[in-house]
């Protein structure tokens, strides 16, 4: 006899999750689901969609084997529903119950078919995080800016993590300015911790070659952790190898070399097989131990319980309609090149060509590239969001819409970012080894050859002047503007146009 349902979705893969914690093995039934609705909302990457299915599968295992009942429905499993309320609803039938216990879900979409279910659910809060949402809220309240760097100043006294005797290690809260350094190509630089498929991913991946095999992205080879052990030692071969030069190659790009020294662990982190405590317990160790620098340790750090935090914080404070802002109302067609069209921009084909092999992209090549590219060329920011959310094995809402929607777009008219994140090609080519094997010449600021960057950066500017001509921060860029001739002006904008009209023809740029 059931007397509850213990909700766990693909994305709450945790052994301490709140639902786990709230139930009650003698009792209560696990419901996890693989449906049709959540693998097709958006046209996920096979690779993402294997990731998640596969650590659903091994996490359903180790439940069984700590003594939890559980009921699993496999996408081609016959008489399954399509939607995790129907799988919820058929479960709870065939158990004589409708009580659920979930924990909240990192989506509005789900939350709110949660709450319209015809079943009595609870959502416990999803405390895997390092600040909850009443804590976020807190400390936003009465705030006129909502500026990361102070709330992270909180989430390290809070943790204690770097800190020493109450004050930030090594003297200082943030050592961004030293990380900033262009990578060279280093064939002996070590590689993320790869792992081979077992019977059971074998099993997913067929299933999902068969079934979403149309789908952008290559799902082969698959070399993700599916289980919180292999989540565990692709940190340890991080902390170990790469994240000495965490902080100075933070921001560079190589074409050829995928990852730098980036640590690929948000896709684990995002599913529930780590958690940001032990990342970071992990990463102060390495420089307790003086194995790596500070710079390294707090870059990491600011990134897990700063920007991850506070991306989740913003996400739930500003509500369901966050997804579908467009302060700049910008309304043009994400381009084809996003899904693998061919481009002459070789930044631009890098970092989709490495989204489409890998399933992953760097925050520089996600910001400063695909990113920037949509946002001077004045893409509509629903359609950036769902390409974003589609392509990345690490991309749920929660932490995909903030950054899009906000840091990238600015389409929640600067909640996230000051000013806007956009850029000429020159910071492309102080970055990256990108320009030198390019069709366009970065050092071009008009002519057929002109890096279509420098074009659309000036444009993008000019149209919004009067949302950011009077922004402090931004002053001395207008002046350089205004500086330049009317001859270089109409030679600017021309040239923008010109790409504009060729992405609107739907021709290669
Ligand atoms: P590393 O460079 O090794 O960084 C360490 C960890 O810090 C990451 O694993 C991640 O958990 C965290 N982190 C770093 N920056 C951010 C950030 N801005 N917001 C939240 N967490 C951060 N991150 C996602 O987890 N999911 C997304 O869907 C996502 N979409 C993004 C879209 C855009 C347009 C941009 C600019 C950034 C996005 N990010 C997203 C943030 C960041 O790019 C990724 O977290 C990072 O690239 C993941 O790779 P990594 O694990 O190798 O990260
Ligand atoms: Fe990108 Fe421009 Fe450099 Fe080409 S020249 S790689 S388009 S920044």
């Amino acid at each position: 006899m059931v007397s509850r349902l213990v909700l766990v979705l693909g994305d709450q893969l945790s052994h301490d999750l709140s639902a786990l914690r709230a139930g009650d093995r003698a009792r209560d039934l696990v419901v996890m689901a693989e449906v049709m609705d959540e693998g097709s909302y958006v046209p996920h990457h096979p690779k993402k969609i294997a990731l998640v299915l596969s650590a659903m599968r091994h996490f359903a295992d180790e439940l069984r084997a700590d003594g939890w009942q559980v009921a699993y429905t496999r996408l081609d499993d016959a008489g399954a529903s399509r939607s995790i309320v129907g799988e919820l609803m058929r479960r709870g039938e065939a158990h004589g119950t409708s009580e659920v216990i979930a924990t909240q879900p990192g989506e509005w979409r789900l939350i709110e078919a949660l709450e319209a279910a015809p079943l009595t659910v609870t959502q416990l809060p999803d405390d895997r995080f390092i600040c909850s949402l009443e804590e976020f809220d807190a400390w936003a309240e009465g705030r006129r800016e909502l500026r990361m760097e102070y709330f992270y100043r909180e989430m390290r006294r809070k943790t204690g993590f770097l800190m020493e005797d109450g004050k930030p290690a090594a003297g200082k809260w943030n050592f961004d300015h030293d990380n900033r350094k262009p990578a060279r190509v280093d064939m002996l630089r070590a590689r993320p911790m790869r792992f081979a498929p077992d019977a059971i991913t074998k099993e997913v991946l067929d299933l999902v070659a068969d079934r979403f095999g149309g789908n952008f992205g290559d799902l082969r080879p698959f070399w993700f952790g599916v289980t919180a052990a292999q989540a565990k030692r692709a940190l340890d071969h991080f902390a170990r190898e790469l994240l000495a030069g965490f902080g100075d190659y933070q921001d560079a790009m190589l074409a050829g070399d995928r990852f730098l020294h980036h640590s690929v662990l948000s896709p684990y982190l995002n599913i529930g097989l780590l958690t940001p405590w032990e990342i970071c317990t992990r990463v102060v160790e390495e420089w307790t131990a003086g194995r790596v620098p500070i710079n390294a340790a707090e870059g990491y750090v600011r990134q897990v319980i700063g920007w991850r935090e506070y991306m989740r914080g913003l996400y739930f404070r500003e509500g369901p309609g966050y997804v579908r802002r467009n302060a700049l109302g910008h309304g043009r067609a994400l381009p084809a090149m996003y899904w693998g069209a061919p481009t002459k921009m070789n930044c631009v084909s890098q970092a989709i060509e490495q989204t489409q092999k890998e399933s992953y992209a760097h925050h520089i090549q996600r910001l400063m590239v695909t990113g920037n590219f949509a946002l001077l060329a004045g893409i509509d920011p629903a359609e950036v969001h769902e390409w974003y959310l589609s392509v990345y094995a690490d991309a749920f809402e929660w932490v995909e819409a903030p950054n899009v929607i906000g840091m990238s777009q600015f389409a929640d008219g600067g909640i996230v970012a000051s000013k806007p994140y956009v850029s000429s090609g020159n910071y492309i080519a102080k970055m990256s080894d990108y320009c030198a094997s390019c069709a366009y010449s970065v050092k071009a600021k008009t002519g057929d050859l002109a890096c279509p960057f420098n074009l659309l950066y000036w444009d993008f500017l000019v149209r919004h002047r009067d949302r950011f001509g009077r922004n402090p921060r931004m002053g001395p860029i207008y002046r350089t503007w205004d500086r330049m001739d009317a001859e270089r002006h109409h030679a600017v904008r021309d040239g923008a146009a010109a790409v504009l009209a060729r992405l609107d023809a739907g021709d290669e740029v």
